[in-house]
């Protein structure tokens, strides 16, 4: 019976995952890096998963970057936007983390009345996205 393998970070050359992170406008975060353990934290604090690599995405492109490093080495993804999921869904072992709470931007649709909002904005935001669909895009 075939073996499925689990892929890990730590499996892959490094010039590989310099490559990707000058590609990102966001930036990455690895296990040697001193804000690993915050950026693992997530609402729920009986998680504690302990992924390979964080994405920190900024942007769309952050995130196709993001998906086609995971597909070209094998990696298994979680994508993460508030952390809220109480099972710590957002996280994986030793895969890579999209993380998408750094996606700031506003889409209104003035033919459907609805807006898209990115992660980053809050419910504290709330009354400049009702301004700005009230007003049309900036
Ligand atoms: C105390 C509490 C109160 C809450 N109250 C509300 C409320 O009133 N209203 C409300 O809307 N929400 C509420 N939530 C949040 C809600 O329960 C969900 O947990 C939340 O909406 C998940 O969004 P997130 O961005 O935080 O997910 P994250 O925790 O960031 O998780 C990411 C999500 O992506 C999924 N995912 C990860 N990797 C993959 C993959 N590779 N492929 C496909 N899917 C993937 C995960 O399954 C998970 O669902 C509450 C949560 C808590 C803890």
């Amino acid at each position: 019976m075939a073996q499925l393998k689990t892929y890990s970070v730590k499996d892959i050359d490094i010039s590989k995952i310099e490559k990707f992170a000058d590609q990102l406008r966001g930036k990455i975060v690895m296990p040697s890096d001193a804000s690993y353990d915050e950026t693992r934290k997530v609402f729920n604090a009986m998680i504690d998963k302990h992924p390979g690599m964080f994405a920190m995405c900024t942007d769309v492109s952050d995130v196709i970057a993001s998906v086609n490093f995971a597909r070209e080495n094998d990696l298994t993804i979680a994508i993460r936007g508030g952390g809220h999921n109480g099972g710590g869904l957002g996280l994986c072992d030793d895969g890579l983390v999209i993380d998408l709470s750094g996606l700031k931007f506003v889409r209104v649709d003035t033919t459907n009345n609805t807006v898209r909002v990115g992660l980053k904005f809050k419910r504290s935001d709330y009354p400049k996205v009702s301004t700005t669909a009230a007003n049309g895009p900036e």
